[in-house]
């Protein structure tokens, strides 16, 4: 099907079109930085004092950012969020697992530690897409693998340690999508894990685990037997590396780079308060425009669960939302396309601390311009 001739009027359309979940927008002034202030770094050595300063640097925003308590420490590694999971397997849990499951990311790190030999199998808690399941202490579980905010259906969730579990047992959040965005207890979780290409508005490539001294015990206890790991998925060797502000083997510098320099713009700002109000602010405009939206409405039904960084809206059949993707895409507005495997007639919109929540206001005009035309 051709795609409607739609031109929308410059004066509403966003300052920045890029709404996408992952990779998601970098803010243009960090991209400025890099090609200037940044660029003595590029192309030098990693085992040298000013790239080992920045990733120094790096480590304590990210302490700062997310209030870490005593104790915790900030480890980083090559291979993004996927590469933690399977590090995660052979460093981090002991012995069984149990998994929240209730969209693509927080499924795959189940699918991971289930095929893994070393581990007994794990407990998946699933829950259906727009929902989201909650842990529960159980006999004989040492980690309890949360997802913070399943970037594929738009549903947040609270982070605790579930009641009567073992007090060795582990909490593992991944925070890809939330971290910088959602505000959480950090005394509530043993390992906050992410890559940096979507809260953090930076780009992919890198993992960074925010451990507590329990999770330091762990890595270390599991290292230290016979548990085959692999050099690069060795937590142990992240570990060791981390404490001297390096990783393991040859990090993306421009990555480590833009990372940092979000966490600085976040905490100048302000820190976290600063940054999850304006995710606050953008959810609030987009929820509240699907509310009243005659043929949208939010695809997660329970506003509690309804993400503040990634918002998905379903519509009914009387709009062809792929087709209204495409004429917002071919007006500049890019990404909004929902979860391939997701499925749905639906919007999947990035609501991240980047995002201008005025961007936003300016999305839902764009999307009532294109709709009243279509
Ligand atoms: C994108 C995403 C991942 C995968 O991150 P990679 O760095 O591409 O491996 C994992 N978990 C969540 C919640 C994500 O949003």
């Amino acid at each position: 099907m051709p795609i409607p001739d739609i031109d929308l009027p410059d004066d509403l359309i966003p300052h920045d079109g890029r709404f996408g979940s992952g990779p998601s927008k970098v803010r243009p002034e960090a991209i400025e930085m890099l090609s200037g202030s940044a660029g003595h770094i590029m192309g030098t050595s990693h085992r040298q004092s000013p790239v080992r300063f920045m990733v120094s640097e790096f480590r304590n925003q990210l302490a700062e950012l997310l209030s870490l308590p005593d104790g915790y420490e900030v480890i980083l590694g090559n291979g993004g969020t996927t590469c933690f999971w399977d590090a995660a397997t052979f460093g981090l849990i002991e012995n069984r697992s149990q998994h929240l499951s209730f969209g693509e990311f927080s499924s795959k790190f189940a699918t991971a530690a289930s095929a893994a030999p070393q581990l007994g199998s794990p407990t998946v808690i699933t829950a259906a897409p727009g929902d989201h399941p909650e842990a529960s202490a159980e006999d004989g579980v040492d980690s309890y693998c949360l997802t913070h905010n399943e970037t594929s259906t738009g549903v947040a969730m609270g982070l605790r340690r579930p009641a009567g579990a073992d007090p060795d047992a582990l909490v593992l959040v991944d925070g890809t999508s939330a971290v910088g965005g959602l505000r959480y207890d950090p005394s509530e979780v043993d390992v906050y894990y992410f890559a940096p290409q979507k809260g953090l508005a930076s780009d992919g490539g890198l993992w960074m685990a925010a451990v507590s001294p329990r999770a330091v015990e762990r890595i270390e206890r599991i290292a230290a037997s016979d548990r085959w790991i692999p050099a690069f998925f060795d937590l142990k060797i992240a570990l060791d590396n981390s404490r001297k502000d390096q990783t393991y083997n040859t990090p993306a510098l421009a990555t480590l780079f833009l990372a940092s320099e979000q966490a600085r713009w976040i905490l100048e700002n302000g820190g976290l308060e600063f940054s999850a109000s304006r995710c606050d602010h953008s959810a609030e405009t987009l929820y509240g425009w699907a509310d009243s939206h005659e043929s949208a409405v939010p695809f997660v039904t329970d506003p509690a669960k309804r993400s503040h960084v990634v918002a998905t809206i379903d519509f009914d059949e009387s709009v062809d939302a792929a087709m209204l993707a495409a004429v917002l895409r071919s007006n500049g507005i890019i990404d909004v396309e929902p979860y391939r495997k997701l499925g749905r007639n639906q919007l999947r919109v990035a609501m991240f601390p980047a995002i201008d929540p005025g961007d936003i206001a300016a999305l839902t005009q764009c999307v009532d311009h294109v709709l009243a035309r279509l």
